[in-house]
């Protein structure tokens, strides 16, 4: 069920000026703000800012946001401060984003705010804190960061007078929820329904989602080999960057390593992107879509790289899988918080008064799968460190 458009407030209400510029700038297939499927409460316009502009704006306003930057992409933020964070991570990603969006005459604030919001659920201590809490809660619907991510922004942020959460757009809560069960879908409601009915979401929504696999598969390579884990002779042996490894020491023989591998990583980027542009471009030149809707109504994602270039990208995203994900000392880093986040699961289920006041009235204030759900997202929110320290408090 949609929940109709009401974005721009009462109708008597125009755009600002800025919007309708912006609006018709834009590709007819793109996310025109003036076809916003709108906010679920009702609010007036903003003198000089666009809806998606406010969504980016409320995004970053956001306590969960402000927590990305200690929280674990890869390496726990406490191993070296060079390393990727959610927080930079989201940043790259909201960047490259933006390039391609621009590119292709999409709608470049929404692209961002979906960018900049898509990790907002991740736990503390990355993949292996998702797993952790996602077992504690087999018995009570799971957990999932992706949707961890919706129910930030709909439910779990505490600012507003008049809602809860974000009051985000629909085409912002589309774009941040990438993948979701049936069962989840059907209780979501309105941005659950095109995985009910096997639909697309807006171009913009594919091309956050893309844009976040190419700012890994690139700056994971980079952490990588700062952190001594891949070298380059094994990372030779994958296309992608072989290519521009090859390419980089040719125009600069004798280059320092570390610059080498910076205008290696720098290349990739660059070829990704390019790719990324130029076979979507063709796409839509041949689907011809007359506005968001066809888009929605297609069976397959539009935004995609190349063939040759996937075929790449997939392989370096199963060579860093082999080989740095599962790397033994980024396994023993994740069995620790796995330990942890269990312990903390354990802890506050079994004495809610652990928590702060506001979670420990919600625990007790129903059965035991409210209890379970109130702790998953306590845990949720907490940074690595912060999880450090209350483990330390309850072991
Ligand atoms: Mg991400």
């Amino acid at each position: 069920m949609w929940i109709p458009a009401c974005s721009t407030g009462s109708s008597s209400e125009p755009m600002p000026k800025a919007v309708v510029v912006q609006d018709a700038a834009l590709a007819p297939y793109a996310a025109h703000e003036g076809q916003s499927r709108g906010r679920r409460n009702p609010e007036p316009v903003a003198a000089y800012r666009g809806e998606y502009q406010r969504d980016r704006d409320r995004i970053v306003h956001s306590t969960a946001f402000r927590r990305l930057v200690y929280k674990t992409q890869v390496f726990v933020n406490h191993e070296g401060d060079l390393y990727r964070t959610r927080l930079t991570h989201s940043l790259e990603v909201a960047q490259i984003a933006r390039t391609a969006a621009r590119a292709l005459r999409l709608n470049e604030g929404l692209v961002e705010a979906i960018s900049l919001a898509h990790d907002l659920g991740h736990t503390p201590f990355g993949h292996a804190g998702q797993d952790a809490l996602n077992d504690c809660m087999r018995d009570y619907g799971g957990f999932e960061h992706n949707l961890q991510s919706l129910r930030v922004v709909d439910k779990l942020e505490y600012r507003y007078p008049d809602f809860h959460g974000l009051n985000l757009t629909f085409e912002t809560r589309e774009g941040i929820l990438k993948h979701c069960s049936v069962r989840n879908a059907r209780e979501l409601g309105d941005v659950g329904e095109r995985f009910l009915q096997r639909r697309q979401p807006g171009l913009e929504a594919q091309l956050a989602n893309i844009a976040d696999a190419i700012a890994y598969n690139n700056h994971d390579v980079d952490d990588g080999l700062r952190a001594g884990l891949l070298d380059v002779e094994q990372l030779r042996e994958e296309p992608m960057f072989e290519e521009q490894y090859a390419a980089a020491s040719a125009r600069y023989p004798g280059l320092e390593r570390r610059r080498l591998i910076y205008e290696t990583i720098r290349r990739m980027i660059n070829q990704v992107v390019t790719d990324l542009i130029d076979a979507t471009a063709g796409r839509l030149r041949e689907l011809a879509p007359a506005s968001i809707e066809d888009i929605r109504a297609c069976e397959q994602p539009v935004v995609a790289f190349s063939e040759t270039t996937h075929q790449q990208h997939q392989s370096l995203k199963r060579f860093l899988m082999k080989n740095l994900y599962k790397h033994e000392k980024v396994r023993k880093m994740t069995d620790e918080a796995r330990a942890m986040l269990q312990h903390l699961f354990r802890s506050y289920f079994g004495r809610p008064i652990e928590m702060p006041e506001e979670f420990t009235a919600l625990a007790l204030g129903g059965d035991d799968a409210r209890r379970a759900r109130t702790v998953a997202d306590y845990i949720a929110g907490m940074t690595d460190r912060y999880a450090i320290a209350e483990y330390r408090r309850l072991a």
